[in-house]
């Protein structure tokens, strides 16, 4: 291209970059395993590859199976302490979870009971993930789910956004691990509030379900510091996305989150349905889709596409 790229040739390239990075990423979509611990997740269908971009100044580029809608599982997680967070301040939700990665699976058990005091590592865990829906300030869990909705909604833009019934209750009812969790936790003093209700809420925004677009555009939200890059509003205050952003790095991709920074270099959340939400700090957020997982629960194409995009388009933060 010779001379000013246009906002127009600017998009269109973007756009043609994407649709060959979902074609050379297609080829993966076999390889990875669907996650079946939750039955109806189970029914996704592998050969499903999604992606979305959304830049600072709104514009959105899309490609793949862009209609599939999917639930976000872990990558609620993010959210649930954003508002923890802004209920509580940073002293008192990290003298109740902590800050380092784990180096174990997002469902591990293993370190809750070695550690003392038995405060998980981390609010990417699931252990962690449970304390911090324990710390969320709504009266029961529908309350305290129609905040977070409500917060993805203005995030997104997209009103519709409510939890998949189905998914939450196939998850509710085959939670035996989460269910261990929690209730170690009860037992130890980690978990203060009622059990049934914490665990209810943490099912309940794992089962919210979304499209890639969707969630480009929380990530693009984490992307300008926490306000809506396009009408200005803040959403969330600069220090919370601050702290989000970190954990993505740090923890976003659980056991795999070193070698993800390495490859990729840009802040991302996956979720054990396949999706994954990446962040570019003032560029873009990126949403990609594909539930065929790797040995870590990453979606494997997902994480081959957000490689071919990082090299294309050098996005490494580091
Ligand atoms: N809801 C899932 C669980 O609790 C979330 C895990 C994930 O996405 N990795 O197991």
């Amino acid at each position: 291209m010779t001379g000013i790229e246009t906002k127009q040739h600017i998009q269109q390239r973007y756009q043609e970059q994407l649709e060959q990075a979902v074609i050379l990423a297609s080829r993966h979509v076999k390889e990875g395993k669907v996650a079946s611990y939750i039955p109806e997740l189970a029914k996704s269908d592998p050969n499903h590859l999604s992606a979305a971009v959304v830049l600072m100044d709104g514009s959105v580029i899309a490609a793949g199976n862009t209609q599939t809608r999917f639930t976000l599982q872990s990558i609620a997680k993010l959210f649930s302490l954003a508002i923890a967070l802004a209920d509580h301040g940073c002293e008192y939700v990290f003298s109740r979870v902590g800050m380092e990665p784990t180096g174990d699976p997002f469902n591990s058990i293993m370190k809750l009971e070695a550690i003392k005091p038995h405060k998980p590592l981390n609010p990417m865990i699931n252990a962690g993930a449970i304390v911090v829906c324990d710390m969320v300030k709504g009266n029961g869990c529908e309350e305290r789910t129609e905040r977070i909705l409500s917060l993805l909604r203005k995030m997104t833009g997209n009103p519709e956004i409510c939890v998949n019934h189905a998914v939450y209750l196939s998850e509710k009812n085959s939670a035996n691990r989460n269910r261990a969790l929690a209730y170690f936790m009860k037992d130890s003093g980690v978990l203060t509030g009622d059990v049934e209700d914490t665990l209810d809420f943490y099912f309940r925004h794992c089962s919210i379900e979304v499209n890639t677009q969707d969630v480009a555009w929380m990530a693009s939200v984490l992307a300008a510091d926490g306000a809506h890059p396009v009408t200005g509003e803040r959403l969330i205050d600069e220090r919370i996305a601050g702290i989000c952003k970190t954990f993505m790095v740090t923890c976003g991709m659980y056991n795999a989150s070193g070698e993800f920074a390495i490859q990729v270099g840009i802040p991302a959340k996956s979720g054990v349905a396949g999706g994954i939400m990446a962040t570019v700090p003032m560029q873009m957020g990126i949403g990609v889709y594909s539930p065929g997982l790797d040995e870590k629960g990453n979606s494997l194409a997902g994480v081959k596409l957000l490689q071919e995009l990082s090299n294309l388009w050098n996005l490494s933060i580091f």
